[in-house]
């Protein structure tokens, strides 16, 4: 591109944000701990999904200081349904960082900003750039695909080489006078225009500049990465319940309160309060007695009668995970060092998994239907 084209391509650009930007609630001003609730909140998860979950985290905690003090069980809570619950912990180390390094405030530079728990170069030059208008450029997966169809670039662009060399053009596209909006505009295009499977070409401002387009390649653009074979994972979980309604919980795994009881798959299933869990080739009533007895050290299992609740399907990176869920009644819960007993119904209201709140739904669900 000569200068003269690479001026014209960042006016139409500009001119296409500013007229036709969606209107988000992040967007209402500049305040860099907004601007990164939201990117934090973006990444992995849609816009749409993001906005109730965005208000109503802002309206708990409206500034740095107030996520920093939280309790990190409310802030977990707040956060249940989004997923990927590490991002809420690094935010709240972040925030606390934040308050104990610099005031409570948002520093301006690369570096300082890198410094904090959970922020990468994509979050770092989002913040900078939209907040303080920092000559930083973004580079996510959205950009990336917008970036390779203009330059009508092959290959798996996540290959470092490559990634680098995007992230090279990123910055000299990046409108030096404007780079919050110019990242912005990046974002939305790729969002709404440019999108993954069906770009729209003929809505687009810079259409004229797109190689992808000129050679009729935009859509095959970006190439499928190699992917990992799906390796598929079979476990078991068992709400264990005693006489008083009870069910037995395990913590979030840590460094001192691992479990042994379940410490090979918990990163699997949860990092919050869940149901006792194990890997096992084939579910079965037989293979969960088992557990119960050499792990969680019961007594007497074959008498026991596990009922199997329901299946339940995620997928986590290139895992197909399966679990069977079971009940399995008792007069006492076993006794496991850093575990709870909670009343079933009260599981629902502590900051657990998806996956934990539906097993204990159906776990409630089928007691209610064998009165
Ligand atoms: Fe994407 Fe089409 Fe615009 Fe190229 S012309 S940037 S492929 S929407």
């Amino acid at each position: 591109m000569t200068d003269g084209e690479l001026n014209q391509f960042r006016e139409s650009l500009l001119n296409w944000f500013r007229t036709y930007q969606r209107t988000l609630p992040w967007r209402s001003n500049r305040d860099p701990y907004r601007i990164w609730i939201s990117e934090i909140m973006l990444q992995q998860t849609r816009v749409a999904t993001v906005i109730p979950y965005y208000e109503k985290f802002l309206a708990r905690f409206p500034n740095v200081k107030s996520l920093a003090e939280a309790p990190q069980d409310e802030v977990l809570r707040l956060w249940s349904g989004l997923g990927y619950y590490s991002r809420a912990r690094n935010m709240q180390k972040a925030a606390q960082q934040i308050v104990a390094k610099h005031g409570g405030e948002f520093r301006h530079t690369r570096e300082e900003v890198l410094a904090l728990s959970g922020i990468g170069e994509y979050t770092a030059a989002a913040i900078l750039s939209i907040a303080f208008d920092e000559q930083l450029a973004v580079l996510d997966g959205n950009v990336a695909r917008v970036l390779a169809r203009l330059g009508a670039i092959r290959g798996d662009l996540r290959e470092p080489k490559r990634w680098r060399q995007l992230q090279l053009s990123a910055d000299l596209l990046l409108a030096p006078e404007s780079p919050g909006d110019w990242n912005q505009a990046m974002m939305e295009l790729g969002a709404t225009v440019c999108s993954p499977r069906s770009p729209q070409c003929l809505l687009c401002p810079v259409a004229q500049f797109c190689q992808g387009r000129r050679l009729g390649i935009a859509e095959s653009l970006p190439e499928k990465r190699k992917k990992r074979a799906t390796v598929a994972v079979q476990l078991m979980s068992v709400v264990l319940l005693d006489s008083n309604s009870n069910a037995l919980l395990l913590p979030p795994p840590t460094a001192t309160t691992k479990n042994k009881a379940d410490d090979h798959v918990p990163s699997l299933v949860s990092k919050m309060w869940h149901f006792p869990t194990i890997a096992a080739p084939k579910a079965s009533a037989n293979a969960l007695r088992e557990f119960l007895q050499s792990e969680l050290r019961m007594k007497k299992t074959a008498s026991l009668k596990p009922e199997l609740l329901t299946e339940v399907r995620h997928t986590v990176t290139y895992r197909a995970i399966s679990v069977a869920a079971y009940l399995v009644r008792v007069k006492q819960l076993p006794k496991i060092a850093e575990a709870k007993s909670v009343s079933l119904l009260d599981t629902l209201a502590l900051s657990i998994s998806n996956l934990t709140r539906k097993i204990a739904r159906n776990a409630l669900h089928h007691l209610s239907a064998r009165r």
